[in-house]
């Protein structure tokens, strides 16, 4: 099994988990166009990709789903809140008349029995061959890709939901999505594992703590990329207006080096051989700093084997790690 961290921070999130059969990419939150040099850059080639999975609507997570998933012509899976949520985000609302508006209505009807139609309601899982593909305009043709996009730029090519807590499988990929603490509308958090080399991979980030079912499911991991967000003091210190740090420091914000090595002293079973550390905050943290955090957390668990510590970056892709 591989995981190469495309992108990892508050700008931009995105990592390709491959197994045998199967790749995935996990969030779409840079522009098409660099997560395409960035896949080439990492060796994952983007035809190759099977589906796009989301963890939540917000921006660094989603930027460039619209365009990757129809230029790739790939399915994209959300929790159902999460896909409502990305939807109302990507139409746009402009004041109107009210000729307008009827007419904007009679639009919006049409294109909700379009999605309807492409959607295949299946919390239990399936395949994706399970799945309707709609006509969509030659994915080399780059002007009439946009113009679609324009025209309708929350039309996917298929969308497939899956429910946190219910396992589903793509290829030969067993894919676990767990319910994250994080101020969006389903956030959600993925243990993967393959059928045939049971290995398992995790993603932890966007998480304002650590609960009970994210302890749970973040047992037995392999490689685990886990959020270190912001130093408490930096952040509290730091440019960020007192709204936007109350909401970074809550319940439903982002775990910080002190949250992330309180984990792994606590709760973490020291079973991964890599630990990747991700959405550092530019702002708020030094990458040296949550580093040495956790790797001093590690250290006080005692004698482990494996557990490197790696750090995810914002600005270049991560040499995949292969196990
Ligand atoms: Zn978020
Ligand atoms: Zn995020």
């Amino acid at each position: 099994m591989r995981m190469t961290v495309l992108a990892s921070g508050s700008k931009g999130n995105s990592t390709v988990i491959a197994s045998a059969e199967t790749r995935v990419l996990v969030d779409a939150g840079l522009s098409c166009r660099e997560l395409m040099k960035r896949m080439v850059l990492a060796n994952e080639d983007p035809a190759a990709l099977d589906a796009i999975l989301i963890t939540h609507e917000h921006v660094d997570h989603v930027a460039g789903l619209s365009v990757l998933a129809r230029r790739l012509r790939i399915p994209v899976y959300f929790t159902q809140p999460t896909h409502r949520a990305w939807v109302r985000q990507m139409t746009p609302r402009t004041t109107m008349t009210y000729s307008k508006w009827l007419d904007h209505v009679q639009k919006e009807k049409q294109a909700r029995a379009e999605l309807e139609a492409l959607e295949t309601i299946d919390p239990a899982g399936g395949s994706p061959t399970a799945l309707q593909f709609a006509a969509s305009a030659d994915p080399q043709d780059d002007d009439a890709l946009e113009a679609t996009i324009k025209r309708d730029p929350a039309s996917l090519p298929a969308v497939q939901y899956f429910q946190p807590g219910t396992s589903f499988r793509i290829g030969d990929l067993t894919i676990a999505p767990f319910t994250t603490p994080h101020d969006a509308a389903d956030p959600c958090g993925f243990v993967f594992e393959s059928a045939t080399e049971s290995i398992r991979m995790a993603i932890a980030t966007d998480l304002g703590y650590v609960p009970p079912n994210v302890r749970a499911a973040l047992k037995r991991i392999d490689v685990l990329l886990l959020e270190s967000n912001h130093d408490l003091e930096m952040l509290k210190d730091g440019p960020y207006p007192w709204a936007v740090k109350q909401r970074v420091l809550s319940r439903v914000g982002h775990l910080s080096n002190h949250a992330t090595a309180e984990f792994l002293t606590r709760d973490y079973d020291g079973n991964a051989t890599f630990i990747v550390l991700g959405h550092l905050s530019e702002t708020n943290n030094v990458p040296e700093l949550a580093l040495l955090s956790a790797e001093e957390a590690i250290r006080e668990r005692g004698k482990l084997l494996g557990n490197r510590v790696l750090l995810a970056h914002q600005s270049q892709p991560l040499p995949s790690i292969c196990l």
